[in-house]
């Protein structure tokens, strides 16, 4: 039984932003024994084709969807778990945790330090620029959500100031082909979660700088300067109304263009290994990030130039309705690629999980076969109750 507190493709229905497209193709839509099949395979989908999607698969898989059914607790038991929600409590020996990596906003504590002259978004909540009080508007974090919104709060005409960190330059295409296509074929995306050196830092890595576009442009730092977006360093604090940005995105941009030149680099390789079939354009190489001038260390939240933040900085499961010991330190759930360290609990859709490409739709597909195979080898050993 799946139990949903809202109704199918829930996410997609009430938690995103209004123009926003997949930024994974069309072609790369699949879940398990389903797949996009419309004209537009290089295309990226809408929200509402997102949800069609994804509701046409629970009528084509006949899934036993109980909507509008809220979880409030699971709690372990001599059999298995108690599942109590908000239509009454069931007993069950499985329970398979699918319920999101991004519930709640990950918003920084220094958000308390904000004037309030200043309102905050978190990303969320943001549905489109005219919810933002008229004015300049800063974005913090340049991840695919940040430089999205950047992006469409420019275009309505507002001054923006993006805060980059830390972040994942991609080109959207790439010697003829979408970048994501290249990931598919160089077997990035298959690589598996116990093959990563460094498999906590993969799970936190922020997501790409890709925004899904008819018209598949790139959307990098270069772009949004070009827009006339200001960038400035990451945001280190908010003191006495001044938000204070770091000074080394001379660095962080480095980093970004020589890990985005790394992978261009593993694609190359697997190209010129020639094992395929398929034509590509020659290898390309991007003009590095270009460094601002003079980009400002302290930004003055008093003076009404700044009307508003939205706060791009990521999200975060909730899990405050599991009561079983399965969370660390930090709040993340202890698992491995899966399993969840409790007998008959498992996870799916969070971030590498057990592959790269866990953390997208696609994900599902191998994941979903992998874990199912370990449930269904738990109920048969540990026999019927
Ligand atoms: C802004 C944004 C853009 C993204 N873009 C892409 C993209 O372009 N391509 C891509 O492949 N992936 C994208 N992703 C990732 C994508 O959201 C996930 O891969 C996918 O949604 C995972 O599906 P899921 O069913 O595991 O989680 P979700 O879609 O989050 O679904 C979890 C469901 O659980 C329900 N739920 C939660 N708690 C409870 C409870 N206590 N009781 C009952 N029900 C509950 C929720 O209502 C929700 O419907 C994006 C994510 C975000 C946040």
């Amino acid at each position: 039984m799946v139990l949903e507190r809202g109704e199918v493709a829930n996410s997609w229905r009430r938690e995103r932003w209004d123009s926003l497209r997949l930024l994974t193709p069309n072609w790369q839509s699949r879940l398990p024994g389903y797949r996009y099949e419309g004209a537009d395979p290089d295309g990226f989908m809408t929200m509402s084709e997102v949800v069609s999607f994804i509701s046409r698969f629970a009528v084509v898989t006949d899934a036993p969807v109980r909507t509008h059914t809220t979880v409030t607790s699971v709690k372990p038991t001599a059999e298995g778990y108690h599942v109590a929600t908000d239509h009454g409590d069931l007993r069950c020996r499985c329970v398979v945790l699918a319920s999101g990596a991004c519930n709640l906003p990950s918003v920084p504590a220094l958000v308390q330090a904000v004037p309030s002259s200043v309102e905050s978004f978190a990303a969320l909540d943001y549905r489109n620029p005219k919810q933002l009080p008229e004015g300049g508007v800063l974005i913090v974090g340049a991840s695919a959500t940040g430089v999205q919104l950047a992006d469409e709060i420019r275009r309505s005409g507002r001054a923006v100031t993006i805060s980059v960190g830390e972040h994942v330059r991609l080109p959207r295409m790439y010697r003829g082909r979408d970048v994501l296509w290249w990931m598919d074929a160089a077997g990035v995306w298959n690589q598996r979660y116990d093959e990563i050196d460094d498999l906590t830092r993969a799970r936190k890595l922020p997501s790409p700088q890709l925004v899904g576009t008819p018209e598949r442009t790139t959307l990098d730092l270069n772009a949004l300067g070009a827009a006339g977006v200001e960038i400035v360093g990451r945001l280190a604090t908010v003191r006495n109304g001044h938000a204070l940005f770091s000074g080394g995105l001379r660095n962080q941009f480095a980093l970004a263009d020589l890990k985005m030149d790394r992978l261009l680099d593993t694609f190359d390789d697997w190209a010129r290994a020639g094992t395929h079939a398929v034509d590509v354009g020659p290898p390309e190489r991007f003009e590095p990030t270009r460094v601002p001038v003079s980009s400002r260390l302290d930004l003055d939240l008093t003076t009404g130039e700044i009307r508003s933040i939205v706060w791009a900085t990521g999200f975060r499961p909730d899990y405050r309705w599991l009561d079983v010991p399965v969370l660390d330190r930090k709040g993340h759930l202890r698992h491995d690629g899966g399993v969840v360290d409790a007998p008959g609990l498992y996870a799916i859709g969070l971030p590498v999980l057990r592959r790269r490409k866990s953390t997208f739709i696609h994900g599902a597909e191998d994941d979903a076969r992998d874990l199912i195979d370990h449930l269904a080898g738990y109920l048969a050993r540990t026999g019927p109750r």
